[in-house]
């Protein structure tokens, strides 16, 4: 270590692991594409590959047990794998579950954690294969490995993107990050006043983003059956912006998409005006919708526009034109991620 110091966040998350894992150069003919996607693809037989991905979830950073009951904690951790799955075209076949645990947690406590782990595995039709279990100086951390299959010949990256195609997001954005925002606000007020008990009526719908997000396995095989081959695909983790300039990056093409088209349900939207917050900056910049964000090629169009799951919201561009949203008034605003950027915030 050399006597220079770099904060993390001048860096921020994909700055740190670019710098971290530049020099890795893969040695295994099994590897076919390492870091950079939603998952890495290993070799596996004629017809198929592998995909590995992990992800992990730390108490205080990521969840908050205040108001995130241990049985969806469990269920969300397995879902946000699976979605990654999904975002390489593939199905999920396998986890294994690693767990850091203070001893503020009694047996029951993990017991429920699981109960939500096997229920996701049915759901999901995912085997528990193994894990890890440590002790944890303060608070809960969990790490989700995950594994799954996907024809050679279905494989999509972040990197496929071409100019011309059309940018299309899956179910509706914003949901999960409005439902946050609610239990924030209930948590301050119970903070303040414990016996004031939280005022969650009304907002079922967009509570059930936050804390029970389905991955889009059902949309992955709906592509089979429609026989529609996404160009490129990433899942949205950390925002609509960020992931769009994740595929931008990735296929070294820009994105223009159109405010107007964004898909948010309208009890997100009430729920954002009521609490001042702009109801596309939910859907652009909020986390956590776990929805598919994918590019098609033009011929695409008919077996996907009409399909009430997918949503067309902008089009692919040259390199050079920067990416934009767009407004009602044809006013083009330079995308930024503000999303989940670790570090950064
Ligand atoms: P996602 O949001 O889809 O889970 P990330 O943005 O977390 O993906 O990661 C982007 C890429 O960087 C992935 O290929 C991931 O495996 C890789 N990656 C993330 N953190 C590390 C790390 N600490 N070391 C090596 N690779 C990493
Ligand atoms: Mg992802």
């Amino acid at each position: 270590m050399s006597e220079k110091r770099t904060e993390l966040s001048e860096l921020g998350e994909f700055g740190l692991i670019d710098k971290l894992t530049k020099d890795f150069k893969n040695k295994n003919a099994a590897t076919i594409y390492g870091i950079g996607d939603d998952a890495a693809v290993l070799e596996r037989d004629e017809e198929h590959y592998t995909l590995l991905s992990t992800d992990m979830m730390l108490e205080g950073i990521h969840f908050n047990l205040m108001y995130m009951p241990l049985k969806h904690l469990g269920y969300k951790a397995v879902s946000s794998n699976v979605s990654d799955i999904c975002a390489m075209n593939g199905t999920p076949e396998h986890i294994t579950v690693s767990l850091a645990v203070s001893n503020r947690f009694p047996q029951e406590a993990l017991e429920e954690l699981y109960e939500g782990i096997a229920h996701a595995c049915d759901i999901f039709n995912v085997d528990l294969v193994g894990g890890d279990t440590t002790s944890s100086v303060s608070g809960l951390g969990i790490n989700i490995a995950i594994t799954g299959k996907v024809k050679k010949t279905d494989v999509v990256y972040r990197s496929g993107a071409k100019e011309n195609d059309l940018i299309v997001v899956t179910g509706d954005l914003g949901g999960a990050y409005m439902g946050l925002q609610i239990l924030e606000r209930e948590k301050e007020v119970y903070k303040a006043n414990p016996n004031i008990q939280p005022d969650l009526d009304g907002h079922d719908y967009i509570l059930q983003r936050q804390m029970k997000p389905e991955a889009r396995t059902d949309v992955i095989a709906m592509f089979g059956e429609l026989k529609v081959k996404p160009t490129s695909m990433i899942d949205i983790s950390d925002g609509l912006a960020s992931e769009l300039l994740h595929i931008a990056k990735a296929s070294d093409v820009s994105c223009q998409i159109y405010d107007e088209k964004l898909p948010i349900d309208a009890k997100t939207s009430m729920t954002a005006m009521e609490m001042n917050v702009n109801p596309n900056t939910a859907g652009l910049n909020g986390g956590e919708d776990y929805e598919l964000l994918f590019t098609i090629s033009q011929k695409d169009y008919e077996t996907i526009g009409a399909n009430p799951n997918f949503t067309v919201i902008g089009y692919i561009s040259r390199k050079g034109e920067g990416s934009h949203i767009v407004d009602k008034n044809g006013a083009a605003i330079e995308l930024t991620a503000q999303g989940w950027n670790h570090f950064k915030d």
